[in-house]
């Protein structure tokens, strides 16, 4: 480890990584430093008796060649690593509410077609909501790399215009209304709060093109290491930064754990922005930026159980299951003990070679940290008794609503594990476990990437949008800082080529 370096990158999550990609390629002398003993935040994975199991990434959108985020897997070069496998076109999502199943099908018109069988009178409708979220991506310039050269402003009415009025507006079929806005735990939407632009980034880039990667998304966290060291930049795993020590006008050093003073010109967070301005003891955070950052709300946290099936038994489900038991797609977050889980996202996940058989199973679903509050402060495997019951009456309990949508799948169950708001806290250190960082809320200004300090910035899941496709747009938008927008545009839209 040198003692300065033009970069330090605090965290080791996609953002960390994708920054320190762009910034080594481009000939900084990055080094990255990680709490967890493993890279990838989010795109952690786990092996258990020997097939692996996903903690945070299971499907990706926009993946056809010529889409935004092939675009992004190209320059950052990781098609040399990961293989993808498509989820059916005919439905990638199905959405189970109401007694009924709504199918999302693969691109805009088949979609249309698809969902107006199940709403004859609605066609016009639908057609409409697809051509509203179309125009809200083609005005983010990084979300359509096409229009790249104009504008790079976003347009704020779509940040504090409500989804949920959104499709008021659309359609006053109060069903279609719920089944438009159906992918609820994939963007933590809340009723009330959640900004349009969450709900259009992340349902176009599904319709467009969604893919399952194949053998786990460790692979891109692993594929973006091996650049940054090929670029001469540096990961330094299990190696929690506690302090960021600056002089009177900016950034100058972090301090590690074991006291290490790692001096840089550049700082950037990829750590919740809670966690970061908790290591700055200095007058450059003004009391008035670390209260709106401590008063932000979080996105729900999850509970999952993950399913190792008996082998060649259960037959691979190539699309995503969101169940819910309410009248309404909403409110998820809003349950008792008693009518948890008010739905639950339920999926196969797809081995290295794709076979007919599903290895291995996912079912999340929304579990708020005060459950789980009472342990937080313990261990991982050492958190006792009584927390290990509670996981199992709760994961027992969403087997059954599995048992009840998919006769005979828990029988061919072969052993099952589970994760609760403190396997997160624990492993990627976000605010009470919340799967996606500070909620994205109509009435509140999001956070941006740049901090009262110049030199030190803000990226990941916690400004821009979280996902794969929002954490890496995040990641350029930050660097733009240090490498000029135009310039680092340019490169990215060269990969076309
Ligand atoms: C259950 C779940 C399912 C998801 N499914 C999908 C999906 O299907 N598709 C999709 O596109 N996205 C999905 N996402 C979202 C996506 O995984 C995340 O938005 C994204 O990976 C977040 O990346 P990040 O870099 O912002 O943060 P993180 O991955 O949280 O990384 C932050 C890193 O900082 C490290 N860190 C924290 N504090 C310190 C410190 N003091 N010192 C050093 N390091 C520190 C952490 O250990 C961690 O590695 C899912 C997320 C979850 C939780």
């Amino acid at each position: 480890m040198h003692n300065k370096y033009d970069v330090v990158i605090i965290g080791s999550g996609l953002g960390g990584l994708v920054c320190g990609y762009i910034l080594s390629k481009n000939g900084y002398k990055v080094a990255v430093f990680e709490q967890g003993s493993q890279p990838g935040g989010c795109l952690q994975t786990f092996t258990r008796k020997g097939v692996k199991f996903e903690t945070g990434v299971h499907y990706i959108g926009s993946m056809n060649e010529g889409q935004t985020l092939h675009l992004f897997f190209k320059y950052l070069s990781l098609f040399q690593n990961i293989k993808l496998y498509p989820l059916d076109p005919e439905g990638f999502d199905i959405i189970s509410y109401n007694n009924e199943q709504y199918k999302y099908a693969t691109g805009y018109e088949n979609f249309i077609e698809t969902l107006s069988q199940k709403f004859p009178s609605e066609y016009n409708n639908i057609k409409l909501y697809t051509r509203k979220i179309r125009e809200i991506v083609l005005s983010s310039p990084f979300h359509s790399i096409n229009n790249s050269d104009e504008s790079f402003q976003f347009n704020s009415n779509y940040a504090t215009t409500k989804v949920s009025d959104f499709v008021a507006q659309i359609t006053s079929d109060k069903i279609l209304q719920n089944v438009l806005v159906g992918l609820v735990p994939l963007y933590s939407g809340i009723k009330e709060k959640t900004p349009l632009y969450v709900h259009a980034f992340i349902k176009d880039s599904n319709i467009s093109g969604a893919y399952r990667i194949m053998g786990g998304s460790d692979k891109i966290a692993n594929s973006l290491v091996n650049s940054i060291r090929s670029f001469g930049g540096e990961i330094f795993l299990s190696s929690k930064v506690r302090e960021i020590v600056c002089n009177s006008v900016e950034a100058k050093c972090i301090v590690l754990e074991n006291g290490t003073h790692v001096e840089a010109n550049y700082f950037i967070s990829n750590t919740h922005p809670e966690i970061t301005v908790n290591m700055i003891d200095s007058h450059l955070i003004r009391p008035i930026f670390r209260n709106r950052i401590y008063q932000m709300e979080q996105t729900v946290a999850y509970f999952t159980v993950y399913l190792k099936f008996k082998e060649n038994k259960v037959p691979y489900m190539n699309h995503n299951f969101y169940h819910y038991s309410g009248d309404e797609v909403w409110n998820c977050e809003n349950y008792t003990t008693d009518d948890w889980p008010r739905g639950y996202l339920y999926m196969h996940l797809c081995p290295e070679q794709f076979s007919r058989y599903a290895q291995t199973g996912e079912i999340i679903t929304i579990m708020n940290f005060e459950e789980v509050a009472q342990w937080a402060g313990t261990k991982v495997e050492q958190r006792g008794e009584a927390y290990k019951e509670f996981k199992k009456r709760r994961a027992e309990k969403l087997l059954l609503q599995i048992e009840a949508q998919f006769p005979g799948t828990l029988a061919q169950v072969e052993d099952y594990y589970t994760s609760t708001p403190l396997t997160y806290l624990n492993y990627t250190g976000t605010i009470k476990g919340s799967a996606y960082g500070v909620l994205r809320n109509v009435n509140t200004p999001r956070i941006v990437h740049r901090t009262r300090i110049p030199n030190l910035f803000f990226t990941g899941q916690n400004t821009n949008s979280h996902g794969i496709m929002g954490v890496i747009i995040g990641s350029v938008i930050t660097c733009s800082e240090l490498i000029g927008r135009e310039f680092l545009w340019e490169q990215i839209k060269n990969c076309r080529l």
